[in-house]
């Protein structure tokens, strides 16, 4: 018997050519990564939940009697049903209805229903449950949803993994890679897997939901220490690789801070000596500066620069879009300007004759320092000697980009050091194990004479007063931003959003220069927009969340966010982030949708309390539980498929350790 990690997808019934492909583009090629495909969540239909004890964010099976059936018109119009068991009473809302529905469930009574629980106005609510009549019959086990995927069903997916549960019953099985001392959580890996995508009837339901099974606990474990090693690894490897040791920082350095205009923080002083430091090394730097919005990395950054220039090095930055990119052009080429250093931009939109010149100034090492997005490590890009990689706003950019710009400023053997800089603070707690591949520098402190955004917390059925407030600001010569945000991770959603927002608010301020910027724009007008924004040609800027990393309008001191409720605290940050960056008195107001729960409330206390974005990166792992970890899997370089920082962090520190230990006993051994 083969062992599973080994055997291809092909091999199982119905894999042809096409599906392979598509496993392959969601990674999965072996046997194995379909059993490490695990369920999104699970459906429990195999017994009937009493009402009163229904929980939101489950999803159940409930029996009872419909006592009424009648359109609710507030808000949107929607079909509303009471069911009734002897503990408690469930709506039933169904936005899409016909009036022979409506006739049907006034008639139906005792009925059994399926859906996801949710809080509403006056209790629990079902949207849209699936109905039949009471005392059908039930499931067996239960049903594991997995993630929803183009074109692969979930049928398909029950079907390849049966397939390959029933090898496994033959004796195939995944290989046990841990020693019995490793400390991993029990059960071992074959039996975690067995039981995730197969719960038998009496699991406890309550910790496969919330992803806090031991089965779940091992597997995530598993994928935790198998990053910790990788990342451990990588960096071993970088160590034996040679770089451009470089003279420490030099009179156009001095220069440079001599004429900013203000002076260097502290904690900008002594990031600019870690990273000089560790760039003075004849192995390459691969450092990460962690430091809130506005806290001054870009100045940072252009230090490096200047001191790769100094050595007669070039040095590229890398932004994630064009506006980024731009910015961090405009403001390089003010500081350079002086000091008689050129600066180049590259990005998708320069093109032929212009584009050949860049590629020119490039190659002949005129272009000292070079800013564009991606395009800079285009195949057709090549560095005369490229010393140091600054790349900004990081978690953008995958793993692979990064180690592929690495790649092309190879020469003789030498790579350029690596400057990763983020405005995501990660808790403290966690920073070692999930950046061990990278050394972190951390700008702990604001530049002086900022006074702190000013956050309230207002309820949207007083949206008239928000509009009223934007009205005088934007009145009194201060720009506002008006940020739209939506569930849905659809862009066409999002934008739509926006356009309506839009022209309600055009409605209502018909003083007021509006314009309106969405992910479905070109990155062109998207540009153009901000651009007219920046130079104050327009007073409110309707925006989606497009807006949240570094854009720079000092002027603009007033953000409203809708629907605050939908956002994690570190995005929320963020926005507000774009704010609070002159002279006046900046504002944000959250515009949540209720009723909020208890811990929604907390959440956006956090953040209208403090404007620390690493206490409020600890607060929002403290704060969210179990099942409200959505979005928390990725971090940094790294996506989690099973993990979940907020939720497994003893899991990452336990990996840690566990993978430090095995790496000594290795290397013990060789
Ligand atoms: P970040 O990239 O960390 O969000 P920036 O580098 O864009 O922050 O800096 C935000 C603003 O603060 C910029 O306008 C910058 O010129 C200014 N700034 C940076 N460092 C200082 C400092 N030490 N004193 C005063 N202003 C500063
Ligand atoms: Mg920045």
């Amino acid at each position: 018997m083969t062992s599973l990690d080994r055997a291809s997808v092909s091999t199982l019934k119905g894999v042809g050519p096409a599906l392979a492909e598509k496993l392959q583009r969601l990674g999965i090629t072996t046997l194995a990564d379909i059993l490490f495909h695990l369920p999104l969540r699970y459906e429990d239909r195999t017994r009937v939940t009493p009402i009163g004890r229904a929980r939101p964010g489950t999803s159940v099976v409930v029996e009872g009697d419909v006592i009424d059936c009648r359109v609710d018109y507030g808000g949107r119009r929607s079909l509303v049903a009471h069911l009734r068991d002897d503990t408690g009473l469930m709506v039933l809302r169904f936005y899409h209805f016909s009036a022979a529905q409506q006739r049907n469930l006034q008639q139906a009574g005792r009925i059994r229903c399926f859906g996801e629980v949710r809080p509403g106005k006056t209790g629990f609510e079902i949207y849209h449950p699936e109905y039949t009549k009471a005392g059908a019959g039930l499931d067996d086990a239960l049903t594991p949803i997995y993630p929803a995927t183009d074109g692969l069903t979930q049928a398909r997916m029950r079907s390849l993994v049966a397939q390959v549960l029933e090898l496994m019953d033959k004796g195939g099985l995944l290989p046990e890679l841990l020693p019995a001392d490793a400390g991993a959580p029990e059960p071992g890996i074959n039996d975690a897997v067995r039981l995730v995508h197969r719960p038998p009837p009496d699991v406890d339901i309550v910790a496969m939901e919330t992803g806090t099974h031991p089965a779940q606990r091992r597997l995530a474990f598993e994928e935790l220490l198998a990053h910790q090693i990788s990342m451990r690894l990588v960096r071993e490897e970088i160590s034996l690789l040679s770089s451009h040791p470089l003279a420490p920082p030099g009179a156009i350095v001095g220069n440079f801070i001599g004429n900013l205009g203000f002076s260097l923080t502290q904690a900008q002083q002594k990031v600019s000596e870690e990273i000089a430091h560790d760039m003075a090394q004849s192995v390459p730097m691969l450092r990460l500066l962690q430091g809130d919005v506005g806290a001054g990395k870009t100045v940072v950054a252009a230090i490096a620069a200047l001191q790769a220039v100094e050595n007669g090095l070039q040095a590229a930055i890398m932004a994630p879009t064009e506006i980024l990119a731009e910015q961090h052009f405009v403001n390089f080429s003010n500081w350079l300007a002086p000091l008689g250093i050129t600066a180049t931009f590259l990005s998708g939109k320069v093109k032929g004759k212009k584009r050949n010149e860049q590629l020119a100034l490039i190659e002949s090492g005129t272009a000292a320092i070079v800013i564009g997005t991606h395009a800079l490590f285009q195949k057709d890009v090549n560095f005369r000697a490229l010393g140091l990689v600054i790349i900004d706003e990081q978690h953008r950019f995958g793993v692979h980009q990064r180690l592929a710009l690495r790649e092309k400023g190879e020469q003789a053997g030498r790579f350029p050091h690596q400057l990763v800089m983020t405005a995501t603070p990660i808790p403290r707690t966690l920073t070692m194990s999930l950046y061990a591949d990278m050394d972190c520098s951390i700008i702990d402190q604001l530049p002086p004479g900022r006074s702190p955004v000013i956050t309230s917390v207002v309820a949207d059925t007083r949206r008239e007063q928000v509009i009223e407030r934007v009205r005088a600001a934007c009145g009194s010569g201060a720009q506002a931003y008006w940020v739209c945000t939506l569930i849905e991770e659809s862009d066409v959603m999002q934008s739509q959003a926006a356009e309506t927002t839009a022209a309600q608010l055009a409605e209502s301020l018909p003083g007021l220069r509006i314009a309106l910027v969405h992910g479905r724009m070109t990155p062109a007008a998207k540009t153009d927009i901000m651009n007219r924004f920046k130079q104050g040609q327009v007073d409110l800027l309707v925006a989606t969340t497009v807006i949240e990393v570094g854009v720079d309008v000092p002027n603009a001191s007033l953000m409203i966010i809708e629907n605050p409720e939908r956002l994690g605290l570190a995005q929320l940050h963020q926005l507000r982030g774009r704010i609070g960056r002159g002279e006046r008195q900046s504002y944000c107001v959250l515009l949540y949708h209720g009723p909020l729960g208890a811990a929604g409330k907390a959440r956006l206390n956090v953040i209208r309390e403090s404007n620390d974005g690493f206490l409020i990166a600890e607060e929002d792992l403290r704060i969210r539980g179990p099942g409200e970890v959505y979005g928390s899997r990725q971090s940094g370089s790294v996506t989690y498929r099973i993990a979940d920082l907020a939720r497994d962090t003893d899991l990452i520190r336990d990996a840690g350790e566990t993978a430090l230990a095995l790496l000594a006993r290795d290397r013990g051994a060789a």
